[in-house]
């Protein structure tokens, strides 16, 4: 097998890497900039050019990462290593790897709808196809985004008209800025927790339009009598921003909230479903387009969509068979 599962993550013994390494090594090749796919550490990183920035903000200023455009090649001990658009958040990534004359592609996080602030998911043609599955199931099928943006926009406006603040939660690298792409700016301000504020020069210098934004502090948000916005992440749901600031009214964005019920929001309030992952339909057609004969499915539970693609005559089976001796 081109790639391997062990202690410190996927592994490529050809080429002397690791992709998304959950521990440490000498050269790790990374999707994207979120916490669970790039740890701090490595003595090498390579990444997307456009995903370099935020990596950098992720590790650190001095840290070890080459980057690579989309689409360009690189060799690494013979094995061809290349980035292509993911459209999961700004910079996110499938790898390709290619190693006497066997492809395989890594998806990283993805998602097939259209989204303002990262380049989209573009189909990579492999032999090997390891496929996020964080939403593997039929049920999940996203909403239009421009039907859910114009209900965020409506919900601000409403609480608006009624002088509450609007507080939408997101995670801050990515869910965030493609919420705030969303936002009508004629609606009133808006405003962004530090959080999100710290990643949006990143956007900017990868030429990401965004709407006018003000930092977050208590007391500018006191002075505001008519109901601004306010992104923010779910951490800070018990932050200071959100006490004692006049009337507010909550909502999460998440593409969890196609299943989940008011009570697991707590006090954030409405559900949008907003998903930077793909949905049933969008995993099938990916899978699909890439025209793999072997899949390996990786987060969630993989067990339901292996089964259908089998069905459809593609082998398909959980990534944690890689770790195991008789898959070497
Ligand atoms: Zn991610």
């Amino acid at each position: 097998m081109l790639l391997q599962l062990d202690r410190f993550g996927l592994r490529c013994e050809a080429g002397g890497f690791y992709i998304d390494p959950s521990k440490a090594v000498d050269r790790a090749l990374i999707t994207h900039a979120h916490a669970d796919h790039a740890r701090s550490g490595c003595r090498q990183y390579l990444c997307a050019s456009s995903g370099a920035g935020l990596l950098r903000q992720r590790l650190g200023r001095n840290a070890p990462i080459e980057s690579l455009d989309y689409r360009r090649s690189r060799t690494i001990n013979g094995v061809l290593v290349s980035f292509h658009p993911a459209g999961h958040v700004l910079g996110s990534s499938q790898i390709r790897i290619e190693y006497r004359g066997e492809v395989w592609v890594v998806s990283g996080d993805y998602k097939l709808e259209a989204d303002p602030t990262c380049a989209g998911f573009e189909v990579v043609p492999c032999h090997t196809f390891v496929s996020e599955c964080t939403f593997g199931l039929p049920v999940y099928r996203w909403p239009n985004s421009e039907t859910v943006s114009r209900q965020i926009n409506e919900w601000w406006r409403q609480n608006r008209r009624e002088g509450r603040h609007s507080f939408l939660y997101g995670y801050s690298l990515g869910k965030a800025q493609r919420l705030l792409a969303g936002l009508d700016p004629d609606i009133g301000p808006i405003y962004v927790h530090p959080a999100v504020s710290d990643l949006m020069p990143y956007y900017r210098d990868e030429g990401i339009r965004l709407p006018e934004v003000t930092r977050v502090s208590k007391d500018l948000l006191r002075l505001e009598r008519h109901g601004a916005m306010l992104v923010l992440p779910p951490a800070a749901s018990g932050s200071k921003y959100v006490r004692d600031v006049g009337p507010i009214s909550s909502a999460f964005a998440s593409g969890w909230n196609l299943i989940r019920g008011a009570k697991r929001r707590g006090q954030m309030g409405r559900g949008f479903v907003v998903s930077d992952h793909a949905d049933w339909p969008g995993l099938t057609k990916a899978i699909h387009g890439t025209g793999a004969e072997r899949v390996f499915l990786t987060h969630g539970n993989t067990r339901p969509l292996a089964r259908w693609l089998g069905e459809k005559g593609i082998e398909a089976q959980s990534l944690d068979v890689l770790s195991r001796p008789s898959s070497v």
